[in-house]
């Protein structure tokens, strides 16, 4: 357990002393912990691929007359570097603003089966034919965030695509669960062993760096699931078991059904 730290007044009251606790410095510290960490890993992130662009950069400048081929592949290096620090910037906007309290839910109509064969089709492309997909749609349209579901559900996808070696089957299910409507994410890949998973939502916490990287992630997509969950009082689920592949469930609550109008 930490040890936990409190700011106390001492102040004398009518002959006896009365402790006034003024403020708990515990949570404030551990968020100001957070906050160093995740700017720390944010800018080591960026270093990297900023470094690599440097690189080439150098080498363009100092040899001029390089040829054709090796500049082209030098060229690929840098737009692949720079992509990744895109990605990265845009996911760390994405977990501010849905951190961010002036950015309140503004709860929409969400039509699944549209998102979910959209998301699909994204998915094919990512994969490039080299999994199989199954999509089963059986539960009813819901209220929240297009864009934020749809932001969590693709990460969700596309990692099941990203962390299944080819020949993998990708299985993708909206349905009624027992509490209300659930989003099933179903891989047969690499997947996680049970110590890793219960610091998966944790921002740059992946469990192998390089794989992370070589398929583009950033390793903030589970943060943004997690938040955009917390967002719409849903829940994630994982179960995995290293190398028979993962079940991410995203439960979400009854009340977000779309009511069906009785005649
Ligand atoms: P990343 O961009 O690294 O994929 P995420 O936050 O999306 O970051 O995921 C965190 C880590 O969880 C990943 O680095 C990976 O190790 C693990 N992971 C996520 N989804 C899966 C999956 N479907 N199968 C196996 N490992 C997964």
């Amino acid at each position: 357990l930490r040890e936990r730290k409190l700011i106390v007044q001492i102040i004398p009251f009518e002959n006896r002393r009365q402790i006034l606790v003024t403020h708990d410095a515990t949570e404030s510290e551990r968020i100001d912990m957070m906050r160093r960490d995740f700017i720390a890993n944010a800018s080591h992130e960026l270093r990297t691929p900023l470094t690599v662009i440097n690189g080439f950069l150098e080498i363009a400048q100092a040899q001029p007359d390089l040829d054709q081929k090796t500049r082209a592949a030098h060229l690929q290096l840098m737009t692949e570097q720079g992509h990744r620090m895109q990605n990265l910037i845009g996911d760390m906007l994405t977990l501010t603003r849905l951190e961010s309290i002036d950015y309140p839910l503004r709860p929409e109509p969400v039509d699944m089966q549209a998102m979910l064969r959209s998301l699909l089709q994204e998915a094919e492309v990512l994969s490039a034919g080299k999994h199989s997909f199954s999509l089963a749609v059986d539960g009813p349209d819901i209220t929240g965030s297009n864009d934020e579901l749809r932001s969590a559900f693709s990460n969700l996808i596309s990692n099941a695509v990203r962390y299944t070696p080819a020949g993998g089957k990708i299985q993708i299910l909206w349905q009624n669960g027992r509490a209300g409507p659930q989003l099933v994410v179903k891989d047969s890949g690499i997947g996680i062993s049970a110590e890793h998973i219960s610091r998966l939502t944790e921002r740059f916490y992946r469990v192998d760096k390089s794989r992370s990287r070589e398929t583009q992630g950033t390793g903030l997509g589970l943060a943004i699931v997690k938040h955009v969950l917390l967002r719409h009082h849903g829940s994630l689920g994982v179960e995995s078991r290293p190398g028979e592949g993962s079940v991410f469930t995203v439960k979400l609550p009854a009340a977000s059904v779309v009511a069906v109008a009785k005649d």
